[in-house]
């Protein structure tokens, strides 16, 4: 079994959701994963922000925008009655659900259940096309199998549990359309794998029930060498091994969801990044093996926060570090980069959310200082320890750009500096006339 997954423009209109026929309508047996179609999930955070607000009023405008945008994606999907009659029953029953909440205490588990209707609404809407057209097909509800633990991972175990009586439920069944993103918690709550999960759905189900390989269609042909939505003439990379991607994918490269590699990478199965709108493109191919030597792509994380924390307790000693990261480990912020000199230690993270507190506890024992609104920048290549050359092409390529904090030798295919967020493009820019 195969696992495919679209991404939000890839079902993005009545006219797409069409042409995606062609791509899975070939009777080799297959999971179906669906984004919500574009625009959507952010519309419905929106409307989340405004019922948090108690702006009763701009929600209910925006769910009604959001409504008549569904309202025409059926006039314009369907043919017959029926199916144009199930579609609009289909849109009633989800937008009345949004109404409904208008009324009540407004709180995350809300939140969760609103931010799920994109998702619920592409896949039944898809189904609902495959049938009217004579596509057998099951529409496969994810909250029965897809379940995040405690710690907001996904419980694979659980998972795989689940998923195959669920699948064998449908004997003799070989499309099965299912909903990206969405998920219960460890209380049996809607919850969500965060912003891009509809990836992650695909390589835990594709992990789960070891598919023979995962693809993910989107709206580019495959893994750039540079974020094209910054710079100009960025080209596909045609191979590349977990590691690399997974470094990609965490430091900023949106075509994939940050950890959505580990699934695929543990059970070692191939990962293809493919362009709905060039189907006959080549894409990416992701897997175990280490191709080439050479500086494959750069990608850049915003929204970082560097932390400097400074004492003359850490000249010679010993301890000192583990009473620093025992504090982060206390308030579950996870640390990306880290610099360290005999006196001082630089590190960055990405979740503010306990920064007060920490930063409370580190100036028990040595000076702090914040800096926000920075950028991490990821240089992805084969650097071994025995290869030379490459810091220097990357630094002579950043030679007019201040740097803040450099992480070499950390892992073999990560180079990482950190810069201000102002000057990311710069920065990217700068890599790309000097790397590629
Ligand atoms: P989907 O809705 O299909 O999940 P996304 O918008 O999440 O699509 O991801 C695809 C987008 O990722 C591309 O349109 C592109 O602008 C952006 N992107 C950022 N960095 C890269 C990169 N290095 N390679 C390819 N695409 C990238
Ligand atoms: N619809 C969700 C989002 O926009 C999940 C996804 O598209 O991957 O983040
Ligand atoms: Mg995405």
């Amino acid at each position: 079994m195969r696992v495919l997954k679209f991404g939000g423009t890839s079902v993005g209109s009545a006219e797409r959701m069409k042409a995606l026929v062609q791509l899975i309508n070939d009777g080799v047996p297959k999971i179906v994963v669906l984004s919500a179609m574009s625009g959507t999930t952010n519309n419905l955070v929106e409307i989340a922000d405004a019922l948090y607000a108690r702006e009763h009023n701009k929600a209910k405008k925006l769910i009604d925008a959001l409504e008549n945008k569904y309202k025409d994606v059926v006039k314009q999907l369907y043919t017959t009655d029926s199916a144009t009659q199930k579609g609009q029953e289909l849109i009633d029953s989800h937008f009345t659900y949004l109404r409904s909440f208008t009324m009540d205490l407004f709180t995350i588990n809300e939140e969760r259940a609103i931010l799920a209707q994109g998702e619920l609404l592409s896949t039944a809407l898809f189904h609902y096309y495959l049938t009217e057209i004579g596509v057998d097909s099951v529409l496969f509800p994810a909250l029965n199998f897809m379940r995040i633990n405690e710690n907001e991972e996904p419980d694979l175990k659980y998972i795989e549990t689940y998923i195959k009586p669920e699948l064998a439920k449908y004997p003799g069944k070989k499309l099965f359309i299912t909903q990206g993103y969405i998920c219960r918690n460890a209380f049996g709550e809607i919850d969500n794998l965060k912003r891009g999960g509809s990836d992650y759905t695909a390589t835990i189900i594709g992990a789960t029930i070891q598919s023979d390989e995962i693809q993910i269609w989107t709206d580019i042909d495959g893994m750039h060498n540079n974020d094209p939505r910054i710079v100009d003439k960025t080209y596909p990379i045609a191979e590349l091994s977990f590691d690399e991607a997974a470094e990609l994918a965490y430091f900023g490269a949106k075509i994939l969801h940050p950890t959505c590699i580990l699934p695929a990478q543990t059970r070692n199965i191939p990962v293809r990044l493919l362009n709905t709108m060039q189907p006959h493109a080549k894409g990416t191919v992701i897997t175990s093996k280490v191709s080439g030597d050479s500086i494959k792509a750069v990608a850049a994380k915003d929204g970082i926060t560097a932390i400097k924390i400074k004492s003359g307790r850490m000249l010679l000693a010993y301890g000192f570090l583990r009473s620093v990261f025992e504090i982060f480990e206390r308030y579950k912020t996870p640390i990306d980069m880290i610099t360290t000199s005999e006196v001082a230690v630089s590190l960055t993270i990405d979740n503010t959310k306990h920064l007060d507190a920490v930063r409370k506890e580190l100036q028990e024992f040595c000076s702090v200082e914040v800096d926000t609104d920075q950028t991490i920048v990821c240089i992805v290549g084969d650097f071994s320890a025995n290869k030379q050359g490459y810091a220097l092409r990357i630094f002579e390529a950043l030679k007019s750009i201040p740097i803040r904090m450099i992480s070499y030798g950390g892992s073999e295919n990560n180079i990482s500096i950190l810069v201000d967020t102002k000057l990311k493009k710069d920065t990217l820019l700068a890599l790309n006339k000097g790397l590629f």
